[in-house]
């Protein structure tokens, strides 16, 4: 199948309430102008250097996700454009992706990664690192990010009821934060889900997925 056809595919087999974040790592530009011109407008990278060459060749009407783990160090290039960071598992993340967006005058929305896997590999805050961060005084004084939901990945496995498990913990989370609102703070967002694990991941309440090889074909690491 096209890159069109299997991301009208998976698109067309969302729920309404799902975002679908098409993940675009390592793929050259010619392959997002092929998604583009199906109708997608949301990509996902997880290197901020990848993410900001394509950025600066594809039209402007595209939000860029970074989806990976980010460097505090490397901020600085994408605060200009980026339009959700899904992996901020860090207070001190938090900070400096504010005071970047600060100098842009701009308010960058953030998820806060979850662990939820097993592997002690997965980066992530767990329940009370989350509570702890998000009640702190240093936390509200952010005035240039938005934390408008959570992300997590789960384990790796052929096993169902783990993944399921692992998201509906995610899930439970969420449903916490409904009733904390604050300038800085609302939960809209549950980014859960990936090629392998999306179906179960909208099961267990996801709000976005992020999609990559079922989209653009399996990746090759140098
Ligand atoms: C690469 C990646 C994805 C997409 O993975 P696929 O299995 O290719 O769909 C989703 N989320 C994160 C954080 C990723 O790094």
């Amino acid at each position: 199948m096209s890159i069109k056809e299997s991301l009208l595919e998976i698109k067309n087999s969302l729920p309404d309430t799902v975002t679908l974040v098409a993940v675009s790592k390592t793929k050259p530009v010619s392959d997002l102008e092929e998604a583009y011109a199906a109708g997608q407008r949301i990509f996902g990278e997880n290197k901020i250097q990848e993410m900001t060459q394509k950025w600066e060749v594809m039209p402007k009407d595209i939000q860029w996700h970074m989806i990976g783990h980010v460097q505090t160090n490397k901020v600085k290039y994408m605060s200009e454009y980026v339009s959700l960071v899904h992996g901020v598992d860090s207070f001190k993340l938090l900070k400096e992706i504010n005071k970047q967006a600060k100098k842009h005058n701009r308010v960058i929305e953030c998820l806060l990664q979850m662990h939820i896997a097993e592997e002690s590999t997965k980066f992530g805050l767990n329940k009370s690192e989350l509570k702890d961060l998000i009640a702190s005084d240093d936390f509200k004084s952010l005035d240039n990010i938005k934390v408008t939901g959570l992300m997590g990945m789960a384990t790796f496995t052929e096993d169902t009821e783990q993944i399921k498990k692992e998201f509906g913990t995610l899930k439970q989370i969420y449903n916490t934060l409904q009733d904390i609102k604050s300038t800085n703070l609302d939960v809209k967002i549950l980014s859960m889900g990936m090629s392998g694990d999306y179906k179960l991941a909208i099961e267990q309440g996801s709000t976005m997925v992020r999609i990559g090889s079922s989209i653009f074909g399996s990746r090759n690491y140098l």
